[in-house]
């Protein structure tokens, strides 16, 4: 079993929209813009970054607005929903800020003993917010959010699959231990994790699969450390019979894909060098950074993507 990863690094999703996509994140949840960049492939379209003040692995969510791509179906083999931890008590704050903004389906319940609300992003992307009473991380507070109801980074990330089983074994190889089952939803955690810590599997034998769209989680990255931990990581997957990706530099940081049994694509990325390495803290996500390999298409691309009102 292995020990490096430290629980979520990051989830990266499609959106039809870029500045839709912004004002959700910055003006409605409140977290801020760490990095606005675009896909390595296809650097037509806008890679956004949001976290915490400095993209602290295990908060960030990242998104690839693609102008007009039509909207995922949901299903079985993606990630169902992500979810982020608030503080205890801050529910109620959160249900009439997103109900007074038109966020759909804002839905309270409990799970696993905790206090959660669920609700639907812009293009029906599946998010909860779950009350967490001892959550240690910073929040970001210049995003119009006070700090007794502010975002601290994820809680969780559960997993719509077909058959669960194998991909239980996998995370569990990963390092994952079990917590909890509730209504037939298993909950794995990661022992000295980053505090976006949690694996929730819901199993659905009858459901199709999902297809890929706006709305959809694309992966999910799990943190590790360096790339020293990362290699092992690779290796201890390949020799398992997996097939890993060589690392693949990502500019803030380093990563490997790999397909997992039920169908969702990981990650496992590492924290360093982190978002500071072509701007300052102070002023990230501001200006647009563009890869190396792409620098000398800049003054084509400033024309082409959409400008983002902040
Ligand atoms: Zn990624």
């Amino acid at each position: 079993m292995l020990n490096q990863i430290k629980g979520l690094h990051h989830v990266t999703s499609m959106a039809r929209d870029a500045n839709e996509n912004n004002a959700f994140f910055t003006h409605t949840l409140g977290l801020r813009r760490v990095k606005k960049t675009v896909n390595f492939d296809e650097p037509s379209v806008y890679h956004l970054y949001y976290g915490d003040e400095a993209g602290t692995p295990g908060s960030v969510m990242t998104y690839f607005p693609f102008p007009n791509i039509t909207r995922g179906k949901p299903g079985t083999g993606e990630v169902g929903s992500t979810v982020f931890s608030v503080p205890k008590g801050s529910l109620d704050f959160w249900q009439q800020r997103l109900a007074a903004q038109g966020v759909g389906n804002i839905e309270r319940d409990e799970s696993f003993g905790e206090n959660r609300l669920r609700l639907r992003g812009p293009d029906g992307d599946g998010f909860a917010l779950v009350e967490v009473s001892d959550d240690k991380r910073p929040a970001w507070l210049a995003g119009g959010v006070a700090e007794d109801d502010a975002i601290r980074g994820f809680h969780s990330a559960s997993l719509r699959l077909r058959d669960g089983g194998a991909t239980e074994e996998l995370l569990k190889f990963m390092g994952y231990q079990d917590v909890d089952t509730s209504n037939g939803i298993k909950r794995l955690a990661i022992p000295g994790g980053n505090g976006a810590d949690f694996i929730d599997i819901e199993t659905l034998p009858d459901v199709g699969r999902a297809d890929l769209g706006a709305g959809s989680v694309h992966h999910i990255a799990f943190a590790v450390d360096n790339r020293e931990k990362q290699l092992e990581v690779r290796k201890a997957l390949l020799d398992t019979g997996y097939q890993v990706t060589p690392v693949i530099d990502r500019d803030y940081f380093w990563a490997i894909y790999f397909r997992t049994p039920g169908g969702v694509l990981f990650e496992v990325a590492t924290n360093e060098p982190g978002f500071n390495t072509d701007e300052d803290t102070a002023h990230l996500g501001q200006a647009l950074q563009l890869p190396r390999q792409h620098a000398h298409l800049r003054s084509r691309l400033e024309t082409l993507l959409p400008k983002i009102e902040d």
